[in-house]
């Protein structure tokens, strides 16, 4: 019996710790993951650690988002003192659709902090 065949089936998901390929095993009526490196997760533990994972790109894509708004509003600003108008425009342009994009990432967090709410996580929003 080779090692791929003791961690169970192959499955279509990826560890959210390592992200590696994860290993489906049928335990009585419930499902387990696990990866080569040894993370282990139930479905319950599965869904957590995706959530929270997604919750952190999400984050990271905001402060992105959010950084590059203001370093485009701070080069029309240096642009506007040059009396460049047409590049201050075009840079104002650019912030306002980067802070447009981050009011999006930011109603997408708000709503799955809903979600994470009704389904009963441990604090409640509001
Ligand atoms: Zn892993």
């Amino acid at each position: 019996m080779s090692n791929e065949d003791r961690l169970g089936e192959p499955s279509l998901f990826v560890c959210p710790e390592c992200h590696g390929p994860l290993w489906e095993i049928e335990d009585g009526d419930m499902l387990r993951y696990r990866c080569h490196t040894g993370h282990a997760f139930t479905s319950e533990a599965m869904l957590e650690a995706q959530s929270a994972e997604t919750d952190e790109i999400l984050c990271s894509l905001l402060r992105a988002h959010q950084q590059r708004a203001a370093f485009t509003r701070r080069m029309a600003d240096r642009e506007s003192e040059s009396a460049r108008v047409d590049m201050a425009a075009k840079l104002q342009e650019r912030s306002r659709e980067c802070e447009a994009d981050a009011e999006v990432i930011e109603r997408i967090l708000e709503s799955r902090r809903g979600i994470v709410a009704e389904n009963g996580a441990t604090t409640k929003q509001n």
